[in-house]
């Protein structure tokens, strides 16, 4: 690829360089997933069903992995097969099903949390400082990506109804009312199990505080 083919500014720029790192996501993904005779979209799907410590329904899945129903309903019945997910009447609605992890598919997506180790290791060269505001960065960029609908959206608290943003995260920390704990840009979640969405106003304040916040 051509030096500046996004351009010569500094959007350009950062663009190239999301766009190397995720190629390198990409291969791998792909090498973790050969290796456990599954695509990465099947590996995607194990790791999200462990992080959710129980069944979701394959809309709920096709959603989050943000791939279509056809290919979600694919992906499942593979996975199915291989023994490493069971498919049941959801409890809530008899006639939605709703996808669970085996033991097997459990070993399974253990390991498959370990492939994004290398981007984890050179991440942990960077100084604290560092860490912070890239990981600031990145929330900053997925919330943007989320109100454009090009993301699904996080269980996240930039967009949660218990979340009090500081508007100088180093002076005073940002606060969640529910766990009554305080909180550094670092110790923002992505994925709360407690999250719960807060209304438009209430979401449009928070980000316009934390957008701005120095
Ligand atoms: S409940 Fe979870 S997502 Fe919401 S503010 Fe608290 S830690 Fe963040």
């Amino acid at each position: 690829m051509s030096e500046g083919v996004y351009g010569e500014q500094a959007t350009g720029r950062v663009t190239h360089g999301l766009l190397r790192l995720s190629t390198a996501m990409r291969s791998q993904a792909w090498e973790w997933a050969e290796g456990a005779k599954l695509t990465p979209t099947q590996g995607e799907i194990l790791v999200l069903l462990m992080q959710r410590k129980g069944p979701m329904r394959l809309g709920e899945i096709a959603r989050e992995t943000a791939l279509t129903a056809a290919t979600t309903s694919d992906a499942v019945s593979t996975l199915e097969g291989k023994g490493l997910v069971e498919k049941r009447r959801a409890i809530d609605d008899g006639r939605a099903l709703a996808v669970r992890l085996t033991a097997r598919g459990r070993t399974a997506a253990k390991r498959g949390l370990q492939w994004p180790n290398f981007l984890a290791k050179a991440v942990g060269t960077l100084r604290d400082d560092e860490q912070a505001m890239l990981y600031r960065t990145l929330l900053k960029t997925i919330r943007q990506l989320e109100a454009q609908e090009q993301m699904p959206t996080h269980r996240m608290c930039l967009s949660c109804m218990h979340f009090e943003a500081s508007k100088s995260p180093k002076k005073a920390p940002h606060h969640c009312a529910i766990l009554q704990i305080s909180m550094t840009d670092t110790d923002l979640r992505l994925d709360c199990s407690v999250y719960e969405e807060a209304d438009v106003a209430t979401q449009k304040k928070s980000w316009k505080v934390f957008a701005q916040a120095t």
